[in-house]
C-alpha cells in the first residue's frame, strides 16, 4: 500500500519509522526535501507536483494543519477532512464543540480593530490567539493590561482574526489520544499530565490520574468528527476536577510521542492501521513512560550521552536547522514506578537545559 503524508516534520518521520515493519511505502507532501519526514520518505514530492503525488498514493495522512489551501481542497474524498477543515480557524474549532454541547472556555471573535472594544466583555486576564495559523505559543497573547494590545496591534493587521478567550486557571492540563477506524471501533490511550512553558509542550507523562469525564468526551468527539485515524484532545482541568477542552488534533501529537516507548501500540501505528483498514493495536500501557521535548538546542548545546545514562531512555532527534524554541528532538523515559519516573523526567531536564527545575 502506498501511504501519502502531508506535511515534511517530524510527525511525519515518526509515522513511517514507526510503520516500516508493515510494509508498506510512504510518499511525502511538503516544503523541504531534508525536513524529517522527507529524508526517510520513499519519495518526496513538492508542494506544486501535488497531481503526481496524488496519483502514487492510495490513501493520505496529515502531520500538519496549516495545509496550502490549494492542496486542501484535494482532501475531501479522505479520511478526516471535516476535522482538518474545523482545524483552520480556531474560531470555528470552539464553536463546533460548543454547538456540540462539548465544554469550552468563554470566547468570542474579534478582528484587530476590534479588541479593544471586545475585551471589555471579559474579565482580565484573557488570552488572545489568532484566529489562523496559530501553535505552539504563536500569534497567543497573555493580556492582564489593556495597554498591552497595542503590541498585538504592531505584529498584526487590523483586519487579521483573532480569538479572545478567558483565562483558565487551571489545576493542570491533560491530554487522551484516541484511535477510531473506519469500522467505529474506539480506543484510548491513558490519560497524561502535560506541563506547558509559554504555551509550548515541555513534558508530560502518562498514565496520570483517571478522569471518566475527560474519556467520554474523547470517546463521543471521535464519533462526532468521524475520525478515521488519531485524534488529540487536550483539556484543562478546573480546580474542582471539571474538564474544558483546549483543543484537539485529527493527527498524532506531540502528547502521544511517549507511546512509541510505552504503550503496546504507539499512536503512529494505529494511525496507520486505521487508515490501512488492519485491526487497531492496544493502546494499554507496558509501563508508566514520560517524554522531554528538547526545544531550541542543537546537538552541541547538552551531552547525549549523561541522558542516555538515565536507564530507560529514548533519544530521538529530528535533524532540523535550530530555531528558538523549535521543537528539536525529544527524550522518552520509561520506569516501573511513578514517582522514579518523575525524578528522571527532572534529571532528563537539567541535563537538555542545564538548569535547575522545580520539583516535577
Ligand atoms: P494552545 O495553542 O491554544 O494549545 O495554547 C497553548 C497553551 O497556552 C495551553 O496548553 C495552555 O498552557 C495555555 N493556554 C491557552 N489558552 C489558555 C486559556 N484560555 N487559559 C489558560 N491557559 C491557556
Amino acid at each position: 500500500m502506498n501511504i501519502g503524508i502531508i506535511g515534511d516534520g517530524q510527525l511525519g518521520w515518526m509515522t513511517i519509522f514507526e510503520n516500516r515493519k508493515l510494509n508498506y511505502k510512504f510518499f511525502v507532501l511538503g516544503n523541504n526535501p531534508e525536513a524529517p519526514a522527507s529524508r526517510i520518505s520513499d519519495r518526496f514530492f513538492r508542494y506544486e507536483d501535488y497531481k503526481q503525488f496524488f496519483e502514487t498514493v492510495d490513501t493520505v495522512v496529515v502531520e500538519f494543519e496549516h495545509i496550502p489551501d490549494f492542496i486542501f481542497e484535494l482532501l475531501e474524498r479522505y479520511p478526516n477532512f471535516n476535522a482538518l477543515k474545523l482545524k483552520r480557524s480556531r474560531i470555528e474549532e470552539k464553536t463546533f464543540l460548543k454547538s456540540k454541547g462539548y465544554p469550552v472556555v468563554n470566547f468570542c471573535y474579534s478582528y484587530g480593530y476590534q479588541l479593544k472594544e471586545k475585551i471589555k466583555d471579559f474579565a482580565l486576564p484573557v488570552i488572545i490567539k489568532a484566529e489562523k495559523l496559530g501553535y505552539d505559543g504563536k500569534g497567543q497573547y497573555f493580556i492582564e493590561d489593556l495597554s498591552q494590545i497595542q503590541n498585538i496591534l504592531d505584529n498584526h493587521s487590523l483586519e487579521e482574526g483573532f480569538i479572545i478567550e478567558e483565562f483558565i486557571n487551571f489545576k493542570h492540563e491533560v491530554s487522551v489520544i484516541g484511535v477510531r477506524d473506519f469500522d467505529g471501533n474506539k480506543r484510548l490511550y491513558p490519560i497524561s499530565f502535560n506541563y506547558h512553558e509559554d504555551g509550548i509542550l515541555l513534558y508530560n507523562y502518562a498514565p496520570f490520574v483517571d478522569n471518566k469525564s475527560v474519556s467520554q468526551i474523547v470517546y463521543s468527539l471521535l464519533d462526532d468528527l468521524e475520525i478515521v485515524g488519531v485524534l488529540a484532545v487536550e483539556f484543562f482541568i478546573k480546580q474542582d476536577d471539571t474538564p474544558i477542552i483546549n483543543e484537539f488534533a485529527p493527527r498524532p501529537h506531540n502528547t502521544g510521542h511517549y507511546t512509541m516507548d510505552g504503550s503496546y501500540t504507539s499512536q503512529f501505528e494505529n494511525l496507520i492501521r486505521a487508515v490501512s483498514r488492519l485491526p487497531l493495536g492496544s493502546t494499554e500501557s507496558k509501563l508508566p513512560t514520560g517524554m522531554v521535548n528538547i526545544l531550541g538546542k542543537s546537538l552541541e548545546d547538552f551531552n547525549v550521552n549523561e541522558i542516555l545514562k538515565i536507564e530507560g531512555t529514548q533519544f530521538y532527534w529530528y535533524g532540523k536547522e535550530k530555531k528558538s524554541r523549535r521543537k528539536m528532538g525529544h527524550v522518552n523515559i520509561v520506569d516501573t514506578d511513578v514517582s522514579n519516573l518523575r525524578r528522571k523526567i527532572q534529571s532528563v531536564l537539567e541535563c537538555v537545559y542545564s538548569k535547575n527545575f522545580s520539583k516535577v
